[in-house]
This record gives C-alpha cells, structure tokens and sequence, in this order.
C-alpha cells in the first residue's frame, strides 16, 4: 500500500500533559493487542480478561469488573513501562475512514492546561507505532465508504461534504443559539434537502420541543444501571462522576466511583427537572470553537452516515449532517445545566468548557462506519 496521509490539524499548536491524580483514562479498560497479550500471560494471568462488549477483545480486568484498571494503584499507573498501546495513545485517537485523522479527546483534563508536551509531535509518535493497525483498517474502511457513498447516490441523498462543513462555519455562532438551532432542527425534519444558506432564526422558537430534543440527547447516552457502560466526567477535584438515567422513573442518579470501584451515592432529580439555563456571551463562545472542532472531525462525518446507513437512506446527508450538529449543541447545552444542578459549576464560560469534558468522550465513543485504530 502507498503511504497514506493523516491530518493533525486537530493537535495542532496544542500541548497535553498529564496531570497527578487524574486517572480517568484508566476507567476506559484497554484492549490489549495480539503481540502485548504474551507479556500479560506470563505475569499477570488473571489480570487479563475478555471485554464485556458486543464484539469481544482481549482486555485488562477492572477493579470489581466495573471500577478502574486494576493496575492503577494511587491514581498513578503499576506498570507504565508495561502498559498496553491503547493507554500510550490517550488522548489522541486515529480515526480511519476515507482518510486517516488525529482527533483529541477533550474528556481529557490535560489538554486544557496548555501546558505539556506538544501534542503534533506527540500525535505523529503515536502514528507511527500504530502504522500496522492503521494499514489494515484502511483497506477495512475503504470498502465500507465505498459502498456508503453508492448507497447514498442510489438514494439520492448525496451532499458535498466540503459544502456542508463550510455552511456550518460560516454559521458557528448560529449553533450556539436556540432560536437558530430550533429553524435547523425544523428544516432538518421538514425539508427534503434543506441548506443553512437563508436560514433565519425561529424567532418563537418551540422551547418544550428543544428542552426535550436536549434532554433525549443527552439520556440516551447516559441511560443505563451498568457503571461499565455509564459516560465518565472526571471533574476539578478529579472525582469520577457518573450520571446514570432511569428512563422507566425519568429519574437522573448521580454517582462517584472510587478507587476501588465502589460506587457512592451522591443524589438523584427528576430528569425533566433539569432545563436548559441560558448561555453568557462567553460560555457561547467555548460551544462554538467546539462546535468548530467538531465540524471537522471525521469521526462526526462517520457517525452521521452510521445514523444514515440505520435509518435506511431515507434522510439527506446534508439534513442529516446539520441535525447532529444542532443535536450535539443542545445537549451540551442541557449537561452543562444538568452540571450546575447537581455539582454547581455555574453557567458561564467554565460550565460549558466542563460540559465539554463530560461530552466529548461520549461523542467520540458514537458509533461510525469508519474505526479508531
Ligand atoms: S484522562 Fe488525560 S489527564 Fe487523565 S489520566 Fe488520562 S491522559 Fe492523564
Ligand atoms: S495499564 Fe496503566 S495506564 Fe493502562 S489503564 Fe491500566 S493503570 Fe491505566
């Protein structure tokens, strides 16, 4: 195979570090790959488990099979020179799709710092020890996109998608604002092929139905009684917070998970308690450099054709793509106001940048028609 091209324009001019105490990467249980399993055999047989997952890999054991590593012992990891591939990449992810792109998670409280290690060279480290596993998933993926992009110009709902991230551009601040974000969530489900070109503001928008497309969004990630599979915000204090919905009550229960994966029991509302406050100029602005970051993930792009190729082609890729947007806005919107109701972290520019920390695992973890390698 010819070289392949990766974009780093996600890690550019950015620094990670890792801060002492932090350890929430270490509640993601990492797989471990063919050629490290012989190391964990030989020396830590038990430590050494199948993933709970629909499709199984091998992984290292969790405390209580729910906590953290096993090997993290004071936040600070027992086998760092040992540890698996997929713990050296953290924060970085490779997603492969059409192409192959570095995108950084922001769950990660060491690139907010700005202080650390410079994350292009960081990144490119990273790369190069995962050529192997990045060469097959691109012959992997390029048969799947293939067939995505046939299936698409079949169903006549093929969008250009340089267009569709320079509209979202040119409209950033736009998806920061509910009265804009109502017109999108509007057009996107009663237009055939809808465009954000002339769009105006909803100037009465349907708050009920807003709260509720917030409120969905965000229980649908957190809706389950499995702390396994329950979204993680490790929060300043590096507490590991988990939110977990009782759909079935409408109920939103908060929990800490500590080191030795115990769960504590910290409080509990009625879901629909929880409405979205209103966001300050500032705490406006650190949603639209994210939403800036999200337009160009690829990953994004690979979720909202998932979601096409579920739905059976029937939506437009352009309806489609701005929907997902507007979706991520508003509940990022709700969890920031879902942060302040039970941990207090306000409502201006702090709230949504810990709102961000929350999401953006979670928006990484969707499900997509390319891989992270
Ligand atoms: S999430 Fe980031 S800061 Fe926390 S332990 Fe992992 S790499 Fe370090
Ligand atoms: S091996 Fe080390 S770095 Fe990896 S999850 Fe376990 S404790 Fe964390």
């Amino acid at each position: 195979m010819d070289d392949y091209e990766v974009d780093y324009s996600d890690v550019e001019g950015r620094k990670a570090e890792c801060p002492e105490g932090c350890g929430m990467c270490c509640l993601c249980q990492p797989e471990v790959l063919p050629e490290e399993r012989l190391f964990f055999r030989e020396n830590h047989h038990k430590d050494l488990v199948k993933s709970r997952t629909a499709d199984p890999y091998f992984a290292l054991a969790l405390k209580k099979g729910r906590g953290s590593c096993v090997f993290l012992n004071g936040r600070r990891c027992g086998i760092y020179n040992k540890r698996p591939a997929y713990c050296r990449q953290f924060p970085y992810h490779i997603y492969v799709g059409d192409r192959v792109k570095v995108e950084l998670d922001l769950s990660c409280r060491g690139v907010w710092t700005g202080r650390g290690n410079d994350a292009r060279e960081e990144a490119t480290q990273i790369v190069k020890a995962a050529d192997g596993r990045i060469r097959d998933a691109i012959k992997e993926a390029s048969s799947v996109y293939k067939q995505f992009y046939h299936n698409c110009r079949d169903a006549g709902v093929m969008s250009d998608q340089v267009v569709l991230r320079s509209s979202v551009s040119d409209n950033l601040a736009g998806f920061t604002d509910l009265s804009y974000l109502g017109a999108v969530m509007d057009a996107s489900q009663m237009e055939p092929v809808m465009t954000l070109d002339g769009l105006h503001k909803n100037t009465a928008p349907d708050m009920a139905e807003l709260e509720e497309a917030a409120r969905s969004a965000a229980a649908e990630s957190m809706a389950t009684n499995d702390p396994l599979s329950a979204p993680i915000y490790c929060d300043r204090e590096w507490n590991w917070n988990m939110f977990m919905v009782n759909e079935s009550e409408g109920n939103v229960e908060w929990n800490v998970m500590d080191d030795e994966g115990d769960m504590i029991f910290k409080g509990e509302s009625k879901i629909d308690s929880i409405q979205i406050k209103p966001l300050s100029p500032d705490a406006g602005k650190v949603l639209e450099d994210y939403i800036k970051v999200l337009n160009g993930r690829d990953s994004l792009m690979g979720n909202v054709f998932s979601l096409m190729d579920y739905n059976e082609y029937e939506d437009d890729m352009a309806n489609a793509y701005y929907g997902c947007i507007s979706t991520a806005a508003l509940d990022l919107m709700w969890r920031a106001s879902m942060l302040d109701h039970f941990i207090g972290v306000g409502t201006g520019a702090e709230a949504m940048k810990e709102a961000i920390i929350f999401y953006d695992m979670d928006r990484l973890d969707a499900p997509a028609i390319g891989a992270f390698v």
